[in-house]
């Protein structure tokens, strides 16, 4: 029997695992926080989902690392975790083979592509690079891809962004997943990231139309391989 935390960043990416694993709503979070907690206990496992939940201010799900760092870190301390998983959609490249619902397992270092800071001492703090855990073996028994997770606060990208996130050789774009690693760093959970692609930043289409169009397939398949994680882990 294990502990394990969800934290999944949108509604619409985590309602489908709710429903496979039966959750229910609860708050046990602090009132001051948006993040939502479904609880729930199904065959090995007890569980705790956590999202971003929505800002009250713009009406959208609160997606960015600042959120998954604060849900993070006020889940740990009510939830002992055994395991943190990650779960939430990301952009790939097409000219790296990525397919629209492929699912990834993160490789480490999960790194940022946005924290520039040209100071010698503190590039490599921005940059990030924290761990994962070694998810080789899950890839190979479940048949899913590893890759390493670029994070930034934005949906698109300029140029720095872009050079960057080949220096990460960055297989998933998205904004979360490094904030995530930083705290399961801190607490020292183990930490496993799951990316579906929605999106290609290398397509001919804006991200923002691609990812609408492939959320509710791409939502679909991230469901299906966190249930099959889950059942051997
Ligand atoms: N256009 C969406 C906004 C979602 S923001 C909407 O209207 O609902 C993007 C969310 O999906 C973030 O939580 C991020 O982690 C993930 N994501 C998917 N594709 C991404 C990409 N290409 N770049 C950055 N984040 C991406």
């Amino acid at each position: 029997m294990k502990n394990i935390l969800i934290y999944v960043a949108m509604q619409s990416e985590a309602q489908p695992i709710i429903e496979a694993l039966d959750l229910t709503i609860t708050s046990l979070l602090p009132k001051a926080l948006p993040m939502q907690t479904f609880a729930g206990k199904k065959d090995k496992h007890h569980y705790l989902l956590v999202t971003s939940g929505k800002s009250t201010l713009y009406g959208v799900d609160n997606v960015g690392t600042e959120p998954a760092a604060v849900g993070l870190q006020a889940a740990l301390q009510l939830f002992d975790a055994d395991l943190v998983i990650n779960a939430g959609t990301a952009g790939g490249w097409q000219t790296k083979g990525a397919k629209i619902a492929q699912v990834y397992l993160g490789k480490s270092p999960i790194r940022y592509h946005d924290h520039r800071i040209p100071i010698p001492t503190f590039e490599a703090y921005g940059r990030g690079s924290y761990p994962c855990m070694d998810t080789s073996e899950l890839a190979r028994k479940l048949n899913l891809t590893q890759g390493f997770i670029s994070t930034s606060n934005s949906l698109d990208f300029n140029q720095d962004c872009d050079r960057l996130m080949q220096e990460n050789n960055a297989d998933c774009k998205e904004m979360e997943c490094a904030a995530l690693a930083w705290v399961c760093h801190l607490y020292q959970k183990p930490f496993l990231p799951v990316k579906a692609i929605t999106d290609f930043v290398d397509g001919k289409h804006p991200t923002a139309e691609q990812f609408q169009q492939n959320l509710n397939r791409t939502c679909e398949a991230l469901k299906n391989a966190v249930i099959k994680l889950l059942a051997i882990i």
